[in-house]
């Protein structure tokens, strides 16, 4: 991508009403942009990086065996009038009416719909265990959204939902998910810790959300501090073994963690002083076990081996994408701007003219603007005549993990600088170097 023909709204002034650092990293790098209170657009480069986590969630929830669809936004009211969540779920539903008066509404979550999705076609447990998710813009009309897509009221959630047989067929199902979790914000860069966690109105006995810490965090949480060094699993976790995916549980299971609303001051107290960990968290997913709250009232059942009707045993996953975009900020930021894990970067490399309109410069960045894209990597060109002061603080701020800047001098010798963001390190090194570095 050429940035003369790019759109990178970039500010140069703080945007006053940013309170946290991602928020205002987001919109001085030009991700983002408020369309009314708590409604986002994603500006190129933020959808680039919201595409990237989306990349990664959904490879790992199709390694655990969850299988993606697509469900509307707006839902009808009827389906949850059966459920009974239709009153229940308060103001932050946002309710609609179409042209025949038929009571619609923004979905906040999917239950009500995959339960329905479900119940029309599935009528053996021959066809279970079963898991299907989607990654949809969901709306909650959030009291006070706040801190830029962080708490926003239109959000996108990648939901999923596991159907069973029995409880223990579900546990295995949420086992899967659970792990795939831990392997999602590992990837994503980030220590996500699973904590106990209150079911709230969707309801249920068996919960836990993963918290991210950071000060600026809205939970108040507490757990060991071993967890920070905790083994993830695998790329060869085998998702079919029962044995294997309850030990991860265990394990990630067995020392103390638990959100402000299930703290246990006593339990925590039992951890020695040096081992607690008392601190601020970004919830970024939340996991349910949920029994047959939904197939119930709502007729989701299957024909069993005994020849019988059972109601499903359901569970169901979320992440939320949006909010995980600037909790990584939160989590890899320095005074000059962002600096993205390789997974989610907008860009692999920035290629640096500090001369544009120089032949030589041209000439070289030209070539490495090539041979990077044609070696598949994403490569951002600042080809603009802006001074070069400006152009290294775009590149620090927009975060890209590596910048190859050419400038004259250099290029006079045959070569290029090449600086790693996250450790400010320069290296000058030949272009054939600088290219190889990315293509081999
Ligand atoms: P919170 O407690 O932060 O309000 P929640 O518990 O209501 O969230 P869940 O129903 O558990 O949210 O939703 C699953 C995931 O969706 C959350 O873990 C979070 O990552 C994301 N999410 C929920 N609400 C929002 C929001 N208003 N803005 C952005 N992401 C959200
Ligand atoms: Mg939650």
């Amino acid at each position: 991508m050429r940035l003369s023909r790019y759109f990178m709204p970039i500010l140069k002034e703080n945007p006053k009403e940013a309170e946290i650092v991602s928020h205002r990293l987001m919109l001085r790098a030009g991700m983002i942009r408020q369309q009314s209170q708590g409604i986002y657009s994603w500006l190129p480069l933020g959808k680039r990086v919201l595409d990237k986590v989306n990349g990664i969630i959904r490879e790992e929830q199709n390694r655990a065996g969850a299988i993606e669809l697509s469900m509307p936004t707006l839902q009808s009211a009827e389906l949850w009038q059966e459920s009974g969540r239709y009153d229940a779920y308060g103001k932050e539903m946002l309710r609609i009416k179409d042209r025949q008066e038929r009571p619609m509404l923004y979905g906040p979550t999917n239950e009500e719909m995959v339960t329905d999705i479900f119940r029309s076609s599935v009528k053996s447990y021959k066809d279970l265990p079963l898991n299907l998710y989607h990654i949809q813009l969901k709306f909650r009309d959030e009291i006070r959204p706040r801190f830029g897509t962080m708490r926003s009221r239109e959000f996108m959630m990648k939901d999923a939902y596991s159907f069973d047989l029995t409880r223990e067929g579900a546990e295995h199902s949420y086992n899967k998910m659970f792990a795939a979790y831990l392997r999602t914000f590992d990837r994503l860069g980030l220590r996500a810790i699973p904590m106990r966690a209150d079911t709230g109105p969707i309801g249920g006995n068996l919960s836990h959300e993963f918290i991210i810490l950071a000060d600026t965090g809205e939970s108040e949480v507490f757990c060991h501090k071993d967890f920070v060094g905790f083994d993830i699993p695998d790329e060869r976790t085998d998702f079919d073994s029962v044995e294997g995916l309850q030990a991860i549980f265990d394990k990630w299971t067995s020392l103390y963690a638990a959100t402000s609303e299930m703290h246990d001051e006593a339990a925590f107290n039992a951890v020695p002083e040096g081992e607690r960990l008392s601190a601020r968290g970004i919830e970024v997913g939340h996991i349910f076990y949920f029994g047959t709250k939904y197939s119930e009232p709502m007729g989701a059942k299957v024909q069993g081996p005994d020849g019988k009707e059972h109601f499903v045993h359901m569970g169901s996953y979320g992440i939320g994408p949006t909010r995980l975009v600037p909790a990584i900020i939160e989590a890899s930021h320095d005074d000059n701007g962002i600096i993205w894990p390789a997974s989610v970067a907008p860009f692999d490399v920035v290629v640096i003219n500090m001369k544009a309109g120089d032949q030589a410069c041209d000439d070289t960045c030209e070539l490495i603007y090539a041979a990077l894209t044609k070696a598949g990597k994403d490569v951002l060109y600042d080809d603009t005549d802006d001074r070069a002061g400006t152009k290294f603080a775009t590149a620090d701020l927009i975060g890209v993990p590596v910048q190859i800047i050419a400038g004259p001098r250099a290029v006079a010798n045959g070569e290029v600088e090449v600086k790693d963001r996250k450790t400010g390190a320069r290296e000058t090194m030949t272009i054939e170097a600088a290219i190889n570095r990315f293509v081999a």
